[in-house]
């Protein structure tokens, strides 16, 4: 590992680095991929490697899924009263805030997430535990029906072992979103962590075991994508799916729960569009959406990637934004002074520059060049915020990038951006700037997606619906009472009086 790195590391980040090839968990027991074969796990700020892990091959899948139904049949998982599940909810939040310091740094480590940004990732997972725990105590689970001649009712049930496919730009926090409304509702999970950043669920297996949470309730499966993930989205024995990742690799997955009819929710990508109104604040709103743009290195499904300015301060909200984009201290992850890190990896470096020039190529003007960026002893993977403008058409205004490059264009009227911001496959997240809030909700609600956004953008808040429509998602969303509900299978009862 990196030298500088390593002086920063606390030694049960040390430990649990070291001990590779690290394990799956299933079933509360350690287990090695059934061939042996193994992947490795980078730091992108460094490009050293962090560490070996067992690729788990289908068969071990396979074991996994098998070892969740016997759990979720066998345990007591599934029938505990709610309140003592709600418990253990709560007491794995607390063995995660125990251990947060650990949790941050590896995700930090393994994503290329600035320390500060991963903190805040650790805490959401940790009040994602405790809102679906209490939630779960408040949901209604029998409801009788006023059926005449009939006793009648509903009973709300929980569906058994439940699948995740999780994606490397928000691993804890996203395997949180998932396993937490499964869980609260008496499911049992098989969590397939992304490849490139799987070390924060492979701690949390040890973390939940030494919690208490039964063996089998939380089973971590690493492994690649065309290897694990995609035996786990073909396994016929799981009762509902999760996956959050790209359109192609969504639509791959759901193909294979289509044919097996298991359940899926798809959390896919997104090109957001966020119009700026000629009455807004114009450096606050400026530094607000440059924010937006370099958090997570843009590596960012939600964020706002088409920035719609209105004519008559186009010229001025630029210049206010390449300022201030400029300024940006672009660093190793762990660096206290660092604003952007680096992109998860050489691909996504490749994917990022890929753009930029293609995007040139058909014609874009380069307002802000972005490029390849150098940080002094650090050979990672980092690149600079860069603005194009132009044509809609543009490539680069009409796929994901998935970096630190947002798209300009000027809009005449309301109704433009509008149409603007609906012209695209994608539904995920869109905002509006004003300090007219009759006009902001105006245009929000003639927004096209799954979440319109006032005077903010990427604003997630639990209990508040998350989900994307179109070439976003489908299956329900995430972080709301309607996700604790997905996970429990409604049964009705009859009998004639
Ligand atoms: P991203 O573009 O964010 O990397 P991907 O869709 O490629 O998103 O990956 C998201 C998750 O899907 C990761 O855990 C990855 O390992 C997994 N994955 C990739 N390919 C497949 C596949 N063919 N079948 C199942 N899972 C896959």
């Amino acid at each position: 590992m990196d030298a500088n790195a390593q002086n920063k590391l606390l030694p049960e980040v040390e430990d649990f680095l070291s001990n590779g090839p690290l394990r799956a968990m299933i079933g509360g027991q350690q287990v090695e991929s059934s061939n042996g074969n193994t992947f490795e796990t980078h730091d992108p700020g460094s490009g050293e490697k962090l560490a070996e892990i067992f690729n788990m091959q289908t068969e071990d899948v396979n074991h996994a899924v098998d070892t969740a139904t016997e759990t979720f049949k066998g345990s007591g998982w599934a029938k505990l009263p709610q309140n003592e599940r709600s418990v253990h909810m709560h007491r794995l939040a607390d063995a995660v805030e125990k251990h947060k310091a650990v949790f941050d740094q590896l995700e930090s480590l393994d994503c290329g997430k600035v320390l500060v940004q991963a903190e805040m990732d650790i805490q959401n997972f940790i009040d994602t535990m405790r809102y679906y725990g209490d939630l779960a105590l408040h949901v209604q689970r029998r409801t009788v029906l006023p059926a005449k001649g009939h006793e009648a009712f509903t009973v709300r049930l929980p569906w058994g072992p439940c699948g995740f496919i999780i994606p490397w730009n928000f691993p804890f926090l996203l395997a949180g979103w998932g396993i937490g409304p499964a869980m609260a509702a008496g499911n049992t999970c098989v969590i397939k962590p992304a490849e490139d950043s799987p070390l924060s669920t492979l701690y949390l297996a040890h973390v939940a075991k030494d919690a208490g949470i039964p063996d089998g309730v939380i089973n971590v499966i690493p492994g690649l994508g065309e290897v694990t993930g995609a035996a786990l989205a073909g396994n016929p024995n799981l009762k509902r799916m999760s996956f959050t990742g790209s359109p192609e690799i969504g639509r791959e997955i759901a193909s294979k729960c289509g044919a097996n009819l298991v359940p899926i929710k798809c959390e896919l990508g997104g090109k957001g569009a966020a119009v700026v109104c000629d009455d807004v604040d114009i450096p606050d709103t400026a530094q607000k959406l440059v924010e937006a743009i370099t958090f997570h290195t843009g590596q960012v499904c939600c964020d706002a990637t088409r920035w719609l300015i209105q004519k008559d301060i186009y010229d001025s909200f630029v210049s206010e934004c390449v300022d201030r984009m400029q300024k940006i201290h672009i660093g190793y992850q762990l660096d206290e002074s660092t604003q952007m890190g680096p992109v998860v990896s050489r691909k996504q470096e490749e994917r990022v520059l890929g753009y930029l020039a293609r995007g040139v190529k058909e014609g874009a003007e380069l307002v802000l060049e972005g490029g390849k960026a150098e940080v002094p002893s650090r050979n990672g993977h980092y690149v600079k915020p860069a603005l194009l403008a132009g044509s809609l058409d543009n490539v680069a205004a009409c796929e994901e990038i998935f970096g630190p490059v947002a798209y300009l264009a000027p809009y005449d009227t309301d109704e433009q951006a509008i149409e603007m911001t609906n012209n695209t496959d994608y539904g995920l997240g869109n905002s509006v700037w004003s300090s007219n809030l009759e006009r902001a909700h105006g245009v929000a609600e003639q927004m096209v997606a799954g979440n319109s956004w006032i005077n903010g953008h990427n604003l997630i808040v639990h209990g508040v619906p998350y989900a994307g429509i179109g070439k976003s998602g489908m299956g329900g969303g995430v972080l709301s009472i309607e996700t604790l509900l997905d996970y429990w299978r409604p049964l009705t009862v009859l009998r004639p009086l």
